[in-house]
């Protein structure tokens, strides 16, 4: 997401597993361009600001103005970034765990679920079961060729040196 700088400052305050905030003149990295291409404000805000129901609820009612004052904008930072409140919940009556719904949105390369099931709580290290293998979500990532995804992952705290082997070599 493009955050203005009253808001980054915020961000700055937060726990690092909830938000990595660089300036385009320093710290951002290709992978991080292209991740901002592929999950840019709006489609980040749909699902972080899922609950929240119209753009124009969203404008006018309970997402903040810019003349908001600073602590009601960290109030609803928090909210939205850390607490996740504002996010739809997963549905759990399809009998899919969160975990398995994560591979699935990896194996489609489908960004905004990804966010979606991060936000609801997916373990970024969680091993799946299969026929040979118990992949994570970085290993379907790469399989995948979705590699946005896999940066994705890494920067919400993938471990790149998770072992998917079944017989622990
Ligand atoms: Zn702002």
């Amino acid at each position: 997401m493009i955050l203005c700088s009253t808001c980054a400052s915020v961000h700055r305050g937060l726990p690092q597993q909830t938000s990595q905030i660089k300036s385009f003149s320093e710290k951002a990295s290709v992978a991080d361009l292209l991740l901002l291409k592929a999950l840019g404000n709006t489609a980040a805000n749909n699902v972080l600001e899922g609950t929240i129901i119209t753009s124009v609820e969203r404008l006018r009612g309970s997402k903040i103005r810019d003349n908001y004052d600073l602590q009601a904008k960290s109030q609803f930072i928090e909210a939205k970034y850390v607490k996740k409140q504002f996010a739809e919940d997963f549905d759990t009556s399809s009998g899919t765990t969160v975990d398995a719904a994560l591979m699935t949105a990896i194996a489609n390369s489908d960004i905004s679920s990804v966010l979606s099931l991060l936000a609801n709580g997916a373990d970024v290290n969680a091993h799946c079961p299969g026929v040979v293998e118990e992949d994570t979500p970085l290993h379907q990532a790469i399989v995948s060729n979705f590699i946005i995804g896999a940066h994705f992952l890494i920067i919400n705290g993938a471990n790149v040196n998770a072992n998917n082997d079944k017989v622990g070599h």
